[in-house]
């Protein structure tokens, strides 16, 4: 298909100082879990992005010197020469594709704990990491650390120049590094000229510039990340205040600004809390204090959206990190025509707990990210089959929908069968409920994909028994049947059925709430999952009007959204809507009148009023059919059926990233020796680069 001349303005190039960007999409700066640890992981992925047509693809914050080790998490590292053949794979991986290369070198000041490099962390003024509870301080630097600092900034911008990066960033974003906390009045109370006024807050950050322009600006853009907006009230930078004055004062000092909204958690905030486009508000006022190109962030995943924000003078260039994890083919799909076999970005913010549990990088829309070099997995392209096998694929949940997708895609004839009459099993459940409704997109990407193909056959309201498996005459079943939340309220903290749980029509599971059951109240949702369907369906029973307390043995709401940045807005929610949090206990008997609670320290107990329980503590795999063909062996081989596969939530409950990966593994890996030890590439420390 043609490219619709409403977008062409996005393939326009543009200047950034000495380096030309072959058109207006950005890859921002993002972490990923790989880093230093995993060069080429990191590498093949940023290359990957570069191929999908991303002008500019950038590294995540990469540390520059031993006093700004954030180890345990796995960032870039550039703190001597050694570094730099790691960096030069990613470069040489981005320029094969014609776009260029970016670094941030970052010194992470008091947020650098320093575990590995044993420093004492550097502040403009003695202070204590805010971020994290761990007994040390940052210590208050001297003229000659800032001297010693400007150097090693300088230094790692020329090593950053000779592993060919063509744009180095100055970083001032997030609350993360040290130009940032000298301008903040909160953390800087220096009396000399680094301190006091803005105008001497903000002359680290000037000096940082001009010392890069001047070491490296005859061939690299020197662009600067800063943070126009803490989203703090009057205790941080703001862009009606400090924010603005800083662009106005540095202007046209650097080749490119690149901003946004602090801290990560507000920079990356989820489609549960903020919809397309919203830091708009935030950083619009740039470009009319500037004449340098200007690129933001707002999960721009909507072409006709970009073309708004660079008509409305809001952006010259279309910043973005979760669009490119989920799509990293997104500029080209625009180019070639093809918007609607764009992979939208879910808003889920899955790909972040890479970094937050220093593992690779994951997306939820795409199983391949991650995957690029230790898999050697391509988002666009895949084996073509190799044989004439046929497939009967028992669930359209999103397990079942990606393998259909990747088996059609090899050319294998397909056979998807889903007992209800509706398609995106737990995924179009979900996306009903309260924030939910980018999930959707899991379902409807995959639809879409399928709908083209004349390989596979899709039948609704088709509930598969063993007997119907085995008359279907297809050689190989893929059974995706999903998961079932449990009612007896095992879990984690619950390894037996709690008292009670068993009372008729006063115990609800997620699945009764989806589907339509209404509980009376005052109900209270027992929270033994932790991640955000207990504290989604508290949101939507409140919004019934219902007296609503979340009960979790956890000792904060959702705990584990900590790790995709949420937990924190999660529990101001519901505490805005009036859900009474009860954190650290347990439930441990229910009369249908009153629950009984159990402190998790201490174990005295309480009672609380309830009519009713959402239980959301665990599932159980929906394996009936998988036993019944197993049963049946005897009958499956002569129907001539050479393998019968659990994948996804039926093999074992997880994650919608997790089923989806599931069901995209399977696709590709069926028919590939299989391997006892590993089934991916690892990277050693003992081997040569290369
Ligand atoms: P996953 O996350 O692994 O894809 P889901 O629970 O989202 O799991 O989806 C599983 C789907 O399988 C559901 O839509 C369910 O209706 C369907 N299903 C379960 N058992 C059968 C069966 N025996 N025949 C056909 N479809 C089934
Ligand atoms: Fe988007 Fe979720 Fe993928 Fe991150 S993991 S890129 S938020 S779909």
């Amino acid at each position: 298909m043609p490219r619709d001349p409403r977008h062409d303005i996005l393939f326009e190039p543009i200047r950034i100082g000495p380096v030309v960007a072959k058109n207006r999409f950005y890859q921002v700066p993002h972490c990923n879990g790989m880093g230093h640890a995993r060069p080429r992981s990191h590498a093949a992925m940023r290359g990957v992005k570069a191929e999908g047509g991303w002008a500019v693809v950038s590294t995540e914050e990469v540390e520059i010197h031993p006093s700004s080790d954030v180890s345990p998490y796995i960032e870039g590292r550039l703190w001597s020469d050694r570094d730099i053949p790691a960096l030069a794979l990613m470069t040489e991986a981005i320029h094969a594709h014609g776009a260029l290369a970016a670094i941030e070198p970052v010194h992470a000041g008091m947020n650098a704990a320093n575990l590995y490099s044993r420093e004492v962390a550097l502040a403009p003024s003695h202070i204590a990491n805010p971020a994290s509870y761990a007994p040390a301080q940052a210590r208050a630097m001297t003229k000659a650390d800032i001297r010693n600092f400007r150097r090693w900034h300088r230094d790692a911008a020329l090593r950053a120049r000779r592993a060919g990066f063509d744009i180095i960033y100055v970083y001032a974003a997030h609350s993360l590094s040290l130009p940032m906390h000298f301008l903040q009045s909160r953390h800087n109370h220096r009396t000399d000229e680094y301190g006091g006024s803005l105008e001497n807050r903000v002359r680290l950050l000037r000096e940082l510039i001009e010392d890069t322009k001047e070491a490296v600006g005859a061939d690299c853009a020197v662009a600067v990340r800063f943070a126009v907006d803490e989203v703090r009230g009057e205790d941080g930078i703001r862009c009606t205040g400090e924010g603005r004055e800083v662009v106005e004062m540095l202007a046209e000092l650097p080749d490119l600004w690149d901003v946004n909204v602090s801290d990560w958690a507000n920079d990356s905030k989820t489609s549960r809390f903020a919809p397309e486009g919203f830091q708009e508000d935030f950083v619009r006022f740039v470009k009319t204090v500037t004449t340098k190109p200007v690129v933001g962030v707002g999960r721009f995943t909507s072409p006709d959206t970009m073309v708004s924000q660079i008509r409305r003078g809001v952006l010259d260039l279309i910043g973005a990190a979760r669009p490119s994890i989920a799509d990293p083919f997104l500029p080209s799909k625009i180019d070639s025509g093809d918007i609607d076999d764009i992979r939208e970005c879910i808003g889920c913010n899955v790909c972040v707990t890479g970094d937050h549990t220093m593992t690779p990088i994951r997306c939820t829309q795409n199983p391949t990210m991650g995957e690029e070099w230790r898999k050697g997995w391509h988002p666009e392209t895949v084996p073509p089959r190799s044989g004439n096998d046929s497939f009967l694929i028992v669930g359209a949940g999103p397990t079942g929908l990606e393998c259909a997708r990747l088996l059609g895609r090899r050319g294998y004839a397909v056979a998807v069968a889903e007992a209800s009459g509706q398609l995106g099993g737990r995924v179009t459940k979900e996306a009903r409920l309260p924030g939910l409704a980018a999930w959707a997109r899991v379902r409807d990407y995959r639809l879409h994909q399928l709908n083209k193909m004349g390989n596979v056959e899709i039948f609704r309201a088709s509930h598969v028994t063993a007997d119907l498996a085995m008359q279907f005459g297809a050689a190989r079943i893929v059974l995706a049947t999903g998961s079932t939340w449990r009612r007896d309220g095992v879990g984690r903290a619950n390894t037996r059925p709690i008292p009670g749980f068993d009372r008729e029509g006063a115990v609800f599971t997620p699945e009764d709430l989806m589907e339509g059951a209404t509980p009376t109240g005052p109900v209270i949702v027992f929270d033994d999952d932790h991640y955000y369907l207990g504290a989604v369906l508290a949101e939507q029973l409140r919004a019934g009007g219902l007296a609503v307390m979340l009960v979790t043995p956890a000792d904060r709401v959702s705990a584990w959204t900590v790790n995709t940045l949420e937990q924190h807005a999660i529990q101001r929610h519901l505490l805005e809507l009036g859900i009474e949090v009860m954190t650290s206990r347990n439930v441990v008997d229910f009369d249908g009148a009153r629950a009984l609670l159990q402190c998790t320290y201490t174990e005295r107990q309480f009672t609380a009023p309830a009519a009713s329980i959402v239980t959301v503590t665990a599932r159980l795999p929906n394996a009936e059919l998988a036993h019944a063909l197993l049963l049946a062996a005897d009958g499956v081989a002569r129907a001539g059926i050479v393998s019968v596969d659990s994948i996804g939530d039926c093999l074992a409950p997880s994650t919608i990233a997790a089923a989806v990966y599931a069901g995209h593994r399977y696709a590709r890996e069926f028919d590939r020796p299989q391997h006892d030890a590993e089934s991916f590439r690892r990277e050693l420390p003992l081997e040569s680069p290369g």
